[in-house]
């Protein structure tokens, strides 16, 4: 336990939480399938980044999440890797429809981005990802919806069109991130998040990002978040 406390002092990582997994050294301790390890090698990807070494093995073992870190650190694939992982654990994968993660960001420079960093890591797997977002034909988006995908990742506001729509359902979906969560706060996202939060069931596992933590954001992560583990790394602001 002293070595645990003394390798997160190394990575500036604080922690609280009850039970709180102990942070892992190298992507071969997250158990990944040869051909994850592979994909992650290939992005050039040598070790985890402080983070990750935290925030990996607590989404791994089925625990809420907030995560604070800078800009950089690599937040997206500590929530992304282990979406994987989730899904490709679900039995009868194809025979089901729905996404079964979800992840929402605040614009759709961003949703965009974690498209990108997602479909890098599903090529060889056939996971679907669909990406939501506004200045997308909605006919188009509605029409990919409803060929099916494993992964969504939207703008809130373009996310609830689409449910509205019943371009998709939410039925099966058990993995929602919540990223750069103060962001979306600031441009007013607040009842949208709680919406599409309060169309997954209470179940599911939900991850928090945000590089700041105000009070409103607290509020929330206390509503819809089950006895997360909060990890941040380094210096950051409230
Ligand atoms: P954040 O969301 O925390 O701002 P990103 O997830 O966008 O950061 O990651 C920032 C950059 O670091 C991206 O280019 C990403 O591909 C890269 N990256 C992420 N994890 C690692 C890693 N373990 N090793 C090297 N580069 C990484
Ligand atoms: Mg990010």
């Amino acid at each position: 336990e002293q070595d645990v406390a003394e390798y997160r002092k190394s990575l500036a990582i604080r922690v609280s939480g009850f039970e709180v997994p102990r942070p892992i050294k190298t992507f071969e301790d997250c158990g990944f399938s040869t051909q994850l390890l592979n994909s992650i090698a290939k992005q050039g990807y040598e070790k985890p980044t402080p983070i990750q070494c935290q925030a990996l093995p607590i989404v791994f073992s089925g625990r809420d999440i907030i995560g604070m870190a800078k800009t950089g650190s690599g937040k997206t694939a500590a929530f992304v890797l282990p979406m994987i992982v989730h899904i490709m654990d679900q039995p009868d994968l194809k025979k089901e429809e729905g996404p079964i993660g979800v992840v929402c960001a605040p614009t759709r420079e961003l949703a965009h981005q974690i498209y990108l960093e997602t479909k890098k890591f599903c090529k060889s797997n056939g996971i679907r990802v669909s990406a939501v977002y506004g200045g997308m034909s909605k006919l188009d988006q509605f029409k990919e919806l409803k060929a099916g995908c494993e992964i969504v990742i939207a703008t809130p506001g373009r996310l609830i069109d689409m449910l509205k729509m019943k371009a998709l359902n939410m039925l099966r979906a058990t993995y929602l991130v919540l990223d750069e969560a103060d962001r979306m706060f600031d441009l007013g996202f607040e009842p949208q998040i709680r919406s599409i939060a309060g169309q997954i069931r209470p179940d599911r596992q939900t991850l928090l990002f945000s590089a700041t933590m105000p009070r409103k954001i607290e509020k929330l992560a206390r509503e819809i978040l089950t006895d997360p583990v909060r990890v941040t790394v380094g210096e950051v602001g409230m």
